[in-house]
């Protein structure tokens, strides 16, 4: 018997250009690049920019300058998420004809309100691993009538999914592969955690999750390697790519770089940028110690 082709390995790194790089995203980067070429594999650069308001071509062109200066060498073409949107759509359009998902039409000020009313009588209100409360159940509840007139005299709103159809059209329980800094092993899924996510957003027509698993996807990647920080989202990405049909990559999720005060970095805190440490002096060589490779 002829043996099917073996998947070359593929890798991604995967920055949202909406602000300076940082050491995080520096080890991540690295990461992907050392673990593509010691599996002889194939290292991909995908720009995450479906927030059009807050990502631009400014700070793509510095995301690249920055890498590029790390010595990455990645593919091309570069998949830009932007370019994508119909695709993205087409999954969407998909789930909705199976009543998975739904026109979630509350604003983030209606969902503060109603889960702070709650919460002052008593109520434990769910939230997710983030943080974040889950979505009300009200537009769940609609008729498709009231739902078609509400988009014909067009309310904003934004497409969730509705987590308890969709568990309930699994055949068996979810899990995934993980061999990175935290748990190891057969990792039980837990979807359900979130509550229901929004696939497509009223000011962007996709979203994050939806995003990522369909790029993942139709770019080969076999193997994902990620911060920590998006260990509890890799739940929703298994319920996706089950509902969708599509392949289930190997997760590698790393440790993060924190601060001086011991939280992670972040872009909108205003943490030290590449570019910033470039700019004083430091080597590239200087960035792999700091991260600890
Ligand atoms: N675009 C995401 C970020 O910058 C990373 C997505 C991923 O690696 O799955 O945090």
């Amino acid at each position: 018997m002829i043996a099917p082709p073996r998947q070359k390995p593929t890798f991604r790194f995967a920055p949202s250009p909406n602000g300076p790089l940082h050491l995080g995203h520096a080890l991540s980067a690295l990461l992907n690049h050392d673990m593509a070429n010691l599996a002889s594999g194939r290292f991909l650069l995908r720009i995450e920019d479906i927030d059009l308001a807050r990502c631009t071509p400014e700070l793509e062109a510095a995301v690249i300058a920055d890498l590029a200066w790390l010595g990455l060498a990645w593919e091309q073409p570069v998949r830009r998420q932007s370019a994508h949107f119909r695709e993205y759509q087409l999954a969407l359009a998909a789930l909705i004809e199976r009543g998975l998902v739904y026109p979630a039409f509350m604003t983030r000020g209606e969902v503060r309100q109603r889960v702070e009313e709650a919460e002052r009588s008593g109520a434990v209100w769910p939230r997710d691993p983030d943080g974040a409360p889950h979505y009300p159940a009200d537009d769940r509840e609609r008729s498709d009538l009231e739902r078609r007139q509400r988009i014909d005299v067009g309310q904003r709103h934004a497409w969730r999914l509705d987590m308890g159809k969709a568990l309930a059209s699994l055949g068996e329980p979810l899990s995934w592969t993980e061999s990175g800094d935290g748990e190891r092993g057969d990792i039980a899924a837990d979807p359900g955690a979130w509550g229901d996510v929004v696939l497509s957003r009223s000011d962007a027509p996709s979203s994050y999750h939806l995003s990522v698993v369909i790029d993942d996807a139709l770019q080969g990647v076999t193997h994902v390697v990620r911060g920590l920080d998006l260990f509890q989202a890799t739940s929703v990405h298994r319920l996706l790519q089950a509902l969708l049909g599509l392949p289930q990559p190997l997760y590698h999720h790393h440790r993060l770089i924190t601060g001086p005060d011991g939280r992670k970095l972040s872009k909108s805190a205003g943490d030290v940028g590449l570019a910033t440490l470039r700019a004083s002096g430091l080597s590239a060589a200087d960035i792999r110690r700091r991260v600890g490779l």
